[in-house]
This record gives C-alpha cells, sequence and structure tokens, in this order.
C-alpha cells in the first residue's frame, strides 16, 4: 500500500491524496491551489499520476481547494467514479461551475493582452463544458456511517465533519497480501458548538491518519459572545440611521448568519421586519442547496424543519439575483443589512456597497469571515483612512467591526480532541495547515502525545 500527496502539502490548499490499495488507485480530494501567487502555475502542473489510471475519486467537501481540479481531472483522461454524499455533491456542481465562469473570463482577458503583444491565445483550465461532463463521472451518492464496498478488499465509510454542509472524513479499511489497514482522512473539519452543523464524529481506532492543520496553532473566540457583538453592531447601526454592510462567502458563513439573524429576531434582539438582503447569487443558489438536505444539520434543527420552521427564513429577507435588484439596494438610506460577495472584497457585489456606505458615519461594515494580507477587506479592518473602490478614493468613515468567533475549522484543542479515539496510529501525516504555523504547531503537539507525525512535501509517496 502506498500513500501519496500531491496537493495541500506544507500548504492550505490543493488538497489531493493518492491512496494505492489492494490493486485499486483510490484518490482522496482534487482541489485547487489558490491564494499564492504561483497558484496558477501550480494548478496547470501535472497532477503527480496519471488520472486515467484512478479508479475512484472520494471527494470530502464542496470547497473549491478540495473539488477544483476535478473538471481538470476529468479533461486529462479520468474515467472513474466519483463518490461523496449528496449535499456535497449538489454543492461542488455549483462551486465548480462558478469556478469555470471565472477561468473562461480570465483566460479571455489574458487573451486580449497576449494578442495586444503578438502571443497566442490563453486557455482556461477548464470550462463549462468540462464541469458538465465532469457531472458524468459522479456515480453514488453516500449517507454518513454507510460502508461502501469499493471491491471485496476496500470498503469507504463518511463519516460527519461538521465542517460545511455535507462535508465528511473518511475512513478507508483494505486488506492486501492478507495484511488489513485502516486509514482515516479527516477532510477538513468543523468548530464543535457550531449550531447549523453537528460536531466532527471521532475517529475509529486508526493504523494511520490524514489530518488537517488550518488553525493548529489557535484558539477560536467564543460562538455566543461573538454572535451578541454581531447583534449589537446591527443594533448600534440601525439607531444611527445607517446600513450594516457584512462582506459574506457564499457557502456556509452566509447561511450560518442569516441562521443567527433569525434567532436574534424571534428572541427580540432585532427588530421583526429587518430589511435583510442576501445579495449574491451563489449564496442564493447555495442556500436552496442548503433547504434540500436537512440531512447534513444538527438534529435539533432537522425537527424544526420538519415542523416547517425554516433556519434560514427571516420575514424580511431579501434574496438578489439580478443586477437591477442589487442597484436598488444603493436607494436605500438605513435600516438595512447586507450581505453580499466577496468576503475578502476583492471583487462582486460588496464593493458598491462599500461605495455607498463606507464613507458614511453612520454606517457600519462587520467583518465575519478570514481576510488575507493585500486585500480590501484587510486593509479595512487594519484601520485605512481611505480605500480606494472602483478607481475612486473612498473615505472609510464607517464604524468598523471584526467579529473573530465565527470559523467553519476545528481551533487546535478540537484538532487534538479529535484524533484522541484514533488510538496509537503508526503514522499521522499533517497536511492543509501552514507549514511555520497551524502545522508546525501541531507537529509538536502531537510529538509531545507520543505520536509520529510527517508533512510530506509535494508528490511524496509513502509505504504503508
Ligand atoms: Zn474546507
Amino acid at each position: 500500500m502506498e500513500l501519496s500527496f500531491h496537493g495541500a502539502a506544507q500548504n492550505v490548499t490543493g488538497s489531493c491524496h493518492l491512496l494505492t490499495c489492494a490493486g485499486l488507485r483510490i484518490l482522496i480530494d482534487c482541489g485547487m491551489f489558490q491564494g499564492s501567487r504561483h497558484a496558477d502555475e501550480d494548478n496547470t502542473e501535472p497532477f503527480g499520476f496519471d488520472p486515467a489510471e484512478i479508479d475512484f475519486l472520494l471527494l470530502t467537501h464542496a470547497h473549491l481547494d478540495h473539488c477544483g481540479r476535478i473538471p481538470l481531472l476529468v479533461k486529462r483522461g479520468f474515467k472513474g467514479e466519483i463518490i461523496t454524499t449528496a449535499a456535497t455533491r449538489d454543492l461542488a456542481k455549483l462551486i465548480m461551475m462558478d469556478s469555470a465562469h471565472i477561468q473562461e473570463e480570465d483566460a479571455t482577458h489574458a487573451s486580449r493582452r497576449a494578442r495586444r503583444r503578438g502571443n497566442k491565445q490563453i486557455e482556461p483550465l477548464y470550462d463549462v463544458p468540462d464541469v458538465l461532463t465532469t457531472l458524468d463521472y459522479f456515480g453514488r451518492v453516500v449517507a454518513y456511517g454507510e460502508v461502501l464496498h469499493l471491491s471485496d478488499q476496500v470498503t469507504a465509510r463518511f463519516e460527519d465533519a461538521g465542517h460545511i454542509l455535507g462535508s465528511a472524513s473518511i475512513v478507508i479499511d483494505a486488506t492486501e497480501s492478507g495484511e488489513s489497514r485502516r486509514i482515516v482522512f479527516s477532510g477538513d473539519l468543523g468548530n464543535r458548538g457550531h449550531e447549523v452543523l453537528a460536531d466532527p464524529t471521532p475517529p475509529p481506532e486508526a493504523d494511520y491518519v490524514v489530518m488537517e492543520t488550518t488553525y493548529g496553532d489557535r484558539l477560536h473566540k467564543n460562538l455566543d459572545e461573538s454572535v451578541a457583538e454581531l447583534v449589537d453592531a446591527i443594533r448600534q447601526t440601525i439607531a444611527s440611521g445607517g446600513n450594516t454592510v457584512i462582506p459574506t462567502f457564499a457557502l456556509e458563513r452566509a447561511q450560518e448568519i442569516l441562521f443567527h439573524l433569525k434567532r436574534a429576531i424571534e428572541n427580540g434582539e432585532l427588530p421583526s421586519a429587518l430589511p435583510v438582503f442576501l445579495d449574491s447569487p451563489m449564496a442564493v443558489s447555495a442556500t436552496e442547496i442548503f433547504r434540500r438536505h436537512a440531512e447534513g444539520f444538527r438534529s435539533a434543527l432537522r425537527d424544526e424543519m420538519r415542523e416547517g420552521r425554516h433556519p434560514f427564513k427571516l420575514p424580511g429577507l431579501r434574496f438578489t439575483r439580478q443586477v437591477a435588484d442589487s442597484m436598488a439596494i444603493n436607494n436605500i438610506r438605513g435600516g438595512a443589512v447586507i450581505m453580499a460577495g466577496s468576503g475578502m472584497c476583492t471583487g462582486g457585489r460588496v464593493q458598491h456597497h462599500l461605495k455607498h456606505n463606507l464613507w458614511r458615519p453612520e454606517s457600519s461594515v462587520v467583518f465575519v469571515g478570514f481576510a488575507a494580507e493585500g486585500t480590501l477587506a484587510r486593509k479595512i479592518i487594519d484601520g485605512a483612512k481611505s480605500v480606494r473602490i472602483y478607481g475612486e478614493d473612498i473615505q472609510v468613515n464607517a464604524r468598523i467591526h471584526t467579529i473573530n468567533g465565527f470559523s467553519a475549522h476545528a481551533d487546535q484543542r478540537e484538532l487534538l480532541d479529535w484524533i484522541a479515539p484514533a488510538g496509537a496510529p503508526k503514522k499521522v501525516f499533517l497536511v492543509h495547515g501552514d507549514k511555520e504555523k497551524g502545522m508546525e504547531k501541531m507537529r509538536k503537539e502531537l510529538t509531545k502525545r507520543g505520536l509520529d507525525p510527517y508533512c510530506p512535501t509535494l508528490h511524496d509517496a509513502v509505504e504503508l
């Protein structure tokens, strides 16, 4: 048996691991590299294996850094079966389609520039027809806990990872030449006490564990305090006659915020008719997928839904898909909550809303997610007095709130608690983390606990 690492190796993005066992080649995730200056080149590089030889692709969840290279895998010859949960299948389709649109647009712009310099056309990494072909390879859907037979010698089981809707850890049992091995892939793990999703399911005893380390170096702030901060910020803004702009990631964070706003309205902390705009076609689609997949929610919430109460349905909620409807929001002077992408304000409709509200002392901007260095969100959070949006200098007079307690990832304590039931694995492979931060800290903590952690490099292959 062999395990090799073709992404998220001493890096946070591009998750892609290959397990070769009992005559099968099983890929776990095939994500896109994102964020770094070399990401575009990294994505076009050879995978490090032949896509045509892969039998199964098991997908842990629908984030782009886990599913974003699947259409490229198909384009380069993959003919196997893609297996995942029902919610992940639907969300991955949305994410891959959106990615194909972005790839096509980027290639068109780059080609225009290239032609002006006398260079040749730039091809997109993949396009919409490639995604449509990819969907044909999605085969069985699995429920959490169900045992899936990949062959007489190999089974796989998806367990709830509590990270985003449909997310899973994957447990593989394989027998080769009379010897059995259990390998657990954590996928991305969620934080506990999330009110929408269930807590991550702990792993069984395992021979090997492949584990994410995104926040291996930090502890999250308390979620209740963060919700209270969010509600306070909105109340204050309503009282001063401005709007609250919340730059939001379309998948998961947007729905989580809707859930907390609904609870606050039910508790009388916010006005029942509070106008809330979800101004992101992607977030609107994602919310509709959430509605169809109650099986992915925490059990208390499933019961509510069975009684006909919907966790994301607020009395004053408006979905805006059309550009004209989005522009109309600019005429609202006060009292509205506007949720729009992108979460880091690097593009998308949120830029319009910032342009119309950032200069107004009565408005506020509430950041509820991660903001990378160099992004517009980061500049505002770091206290810029003025920022440039659509070629105009806009004063930052609005109240700025940064709420850190919302996270889709387990923190250090939760990661250590999660792995404890795995017992004494022969090795723990650390992936999906910053080499100097989360991953290094996790390596030290696991070593202290008598485990044998290993941080593979890209295309590293290890005999199991
Ligand atoms: Zn993720």
